[in-house]
């Protein structure tokens, strides 16, 4: 970025990755505030982004010169199935109005955030960036997926009639403060840390979904939110760009009980409810190009930002978003 005034704009800046970014760029002495930076972190409450003229708006106001697209519908594999089509029209128009107005209000650079569900079901691993487009996604979050997807294709095609410097990158399955912890419509560890507590306080049996068998990489959302100011500052494709943990960091859902119980100190018994649905067995992601363009970025260890995410549960209980 250039040393005279930024603007960044966060969308979704009250979500689990947003707040990790704000709290990177006021705490993190290696990607946070750099001189000349201002930094706006919006919610909803700043204007609904499925709203051309509230974006616009937005955009009006602001005035920014850098993105990092955030906003969208999220959920997890029980909220997706159930909603495939709110998932794809809320985020698709979310999308279409970001990077539109990008282009209107000629923003030097966007970096939005795509997921690795997103790749062909039927694969072959590790996944790369290479495979975006390569097949259909898997049937429980079709909606979202191919949302998703088309931000890609925007990007190209705004670059190819416009040059403009839009990108975006493709996390894993996030985690730590602020997180949804929704008892159905949340992302694994986040739904499993509020059970695992409602099980301790009430004395009922802590109960997970499926068989326990699936494989997930996780990331830290504060490693994520490094990676996306590294990204935005940095990277300089179209393309996208995994951000993920090795390869071998891949974790069964048993094992993430496991952890999670230890880190809970609960002490009663725990099982899995097979009736439940499994989702995608697998969806192992290489992390190689990242590797190779920022070769000295250290992942939290996944019982260290476990810890630091349950702490902060335990700390906000009467608050957190359920
Ligand atoms: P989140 O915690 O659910 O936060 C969503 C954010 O988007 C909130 O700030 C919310 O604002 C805002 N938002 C939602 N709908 C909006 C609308 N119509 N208008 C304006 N703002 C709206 O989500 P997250 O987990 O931080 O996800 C951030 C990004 O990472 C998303 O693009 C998601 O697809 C991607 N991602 C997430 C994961 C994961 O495991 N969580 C994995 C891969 C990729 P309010 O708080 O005001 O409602
Ligand atoms: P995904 O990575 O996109 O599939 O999303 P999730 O974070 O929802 O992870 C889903 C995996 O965790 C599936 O194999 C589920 O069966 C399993 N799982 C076990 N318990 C839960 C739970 O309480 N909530 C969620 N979302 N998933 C669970």
């Amino acid at each position: 970025m250039s040393p005279a005034k930024s603007v960044i704009l966060v969308t979704g800046g009250s979500g689990l990755v947003g707040k990790a970014v704000q709290w990177v760029v006021e705490n993190d002495s290696k990607y946070g505030q750099r001189e000349g930076e201002e930094w706006v972190y919006l919610t909803s409450k700043d204007g609904n982004l499925i709203d051309p003229a509230a974006t616009k708006a937005i955009f009006e106001k602001y005035r920014p010169t850098h993105v990092i697209h955030l906003a969208a519908k999220v959920g997890g594999l029980f909220g997706n199935m159930a909603a495939n089509l709110d998932y794809f029209r809320d985020n698709l128009l979310i999308n279409d109005n970001i990077l539109f107005n990008a282009k209107e209000f000629g923003v030097k650079k966007v970096v939005s955030c795509l997921s690795t569900c997103i790749f062909p079901d039927k694969t072959s691993y590790p996944i790369d960036e290479t495979m975006v487009h390569q097949g259909p996604p898997h049937d429980s979050n079709y909606g979202y997926s191919h949302s998703k997807r088309m931000v890609d294709v925007m990007n190209r095609a705004y670059n190819q009639q416009y040059g403009c410097n839009f990108t975006s990158v493709i996390p894993t399955n996030v985690f730590g403060p602020h997180d949804n912890f929704h008892l159905v419509n949340s992302h694994v560890i986040p739904g499993l840390i509020h059970k695992c507590y409602l099980a301790q306080e009430n004395g009922t049996p802590f109960i997970m979904a499926g068989t326990g068998r699936p494989l997930r990489q996780f990331i830290y959302s504060r490693d994520l939110a490094r990676l996306f100011i590294w990204t935005l500052r940095e990277y300089n494709e179209i393309t996208p760009l995994i951000l993920s943990v090795p390869e071998e960091e891949e974790v069964s859902i048993k094992q993430v009980g496991d952890s999670i119980v230890k880190a809970m100190g609960y002490t009663g018994d725990y099982r899995f409810d097979t009736s439940k649905a499994d989702g995608q067995y697998k969806k192992t992601a290489s992390n190689k190009k990242l590797m190779s363009l920022n070769p000295d970025f250290q992942f939290t260890p996944f019982d260290v930002a476990l810890n630091e995410t349950v702490d902060w549960f335990k700390e906000n209980v009467d608050t957190i978003r359920k």
